[in-house]
């Protein structure tokens, strides 16, 4: 019998897949890696289970423990998976703009979820950070994986995608393209990357215009996930070749013509990477081999890059998509 024990077991070993229509008059070969087809539906699922296993390895979380992060999105989802199958509770403190959708997910695995006001200022006791910092203290058992400084972040992507893009690629890769958030993904998959092709691949990092990545002062920008306004330990800025800056507006008309031309339901950062490898093809040769990691699916955004009201209250919406009526398809 052909089975999984769990569906944990699914984490990683995501395919790499051609992009065809939004790379034509382009002279590289443009691979998208699809994260969204991990089990928890994102990229968060590898560093979940690794910073999970390594703080039961430390003695940190102990049989029967709590896992406390300020999370309300994809790691949330990765974290509470890896919890569900290891019998720890989890508890995620998340602002009051977090949408109720997102907290159901949570909630649906099993998690506690605590919402706290966003108008307060971080030193405030009903803060986020407050909260979950008391949470930690005043829980027994309580862990904080803390993916900003956890080194386990970056680490899970040494040991896992930066090895699978190699081996699918059979060492032919010559750039590989990420958002940078908490930069676990770019410094883990990249520093392998680097050291396994004796520095012949170059690492692009993909961030919205406005983040301290790409040099901004960490003014608002609508994309999800990625970008900050501050350096976080995880990142490492020895890695990155250069960083690409893109705007809202690109990020999401890309991120529309994924799914209509490449039939890829993906996140609004997956968007944001892609242009950005886009603009790196143009100057790329045929010999090349772009990897592009897509980090989460389109389903968490559908009241968002994918709702046209929305769209059009930025000025985002292009012609291309918009509603019919029953006479504009006879
Ligand atoms: N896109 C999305 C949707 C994410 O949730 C994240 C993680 N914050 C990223 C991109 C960036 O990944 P990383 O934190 O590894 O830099």
């Amino acid at each position: 019998m052909d089975y999984y024990e769990h569906v944990v077991d699914l984490v990683g070993n995501t395919p790499l897949v051609k992009l065809n229509s939004l790379t034509e008059g382009l002279e590289p070969l443009v691979l998208a890696k699809v994260e969204y087809l991990n089990p928890g539906g994102s990229v968060k699922d590898r560093i979940a289970l690794r910073m999970v296993e390594a703080a039961e390895a430390s003695g940190e979380l102990r049989p029967g423990g709590t896992i406390v992060e300020p999370t309300s999105g994809n790691t949330g989802v990765g974290l509470a998976m890896v919890a569900q199958r290891k019998g720890y509770k989890c508890v995620f403190v998340c602002p009051d703009k977090v949408s109720e959708d997102k907290r159901n997910v949570l909630k649906a695995y099993g998690a506690r979820v605590v919402v706290c006001p966003t108008a307060v200022p971080p030193e405030h006791p009903d803060s986020y950070y407050s909260v979950s910092d008391r949470l930690v203290r005043e829980i027994d058992g309580a862990w904080k994986p803390n993916q900003y400084a956890n080194p386990e972040n970056a680490l899970s992507h040494y040991h896992s995608t930066g090895p699978e893009i190699w081996r699918q690629t059979e060492g032919r890769i010559t750039h590989f393209v990420a958002g940078v958030g908490t930069g676990g993904t770019i410094s883990g998959t990249g520093r392998y990357l680097k050291e396994v092709s004796d520095g012949r691949v170059k690492v692009i990092g993909a961030d919205p215009e406005g983040s301290v990545y790409s040099g901004g002062t960490g003014r608002p920008y609508l994309v999800e996930g990625v970008g900050e306004d501050f350096w976080p330990e995880t990142y490492d800025r020895t890695i990155a070749d250069e960083i690409i800056a893109i705007s809202d507006a690109e990020s999401f008309g890309i991120t529309r013509r994924l799914a209509l031309e490449e039939a890829l339901l993906v996140g609004g950062s997956c968007g944001m990477a892609v242009a950005a490898a886009l603009r790196l093809a143009k100057r790329c040769g045929p010999e090349d081999v772009i990897v592009v990691l897509l980090p989460d699916g389109g389903r968490g955004y559908l009241g968002k890059v994918f709702n046209d009201q929305w769209m059009a209250s930025f000025g985002f919406l292009g012609p291309e998509t918009s509603e019919a009526t029953v006479g504009d398809v006879l």
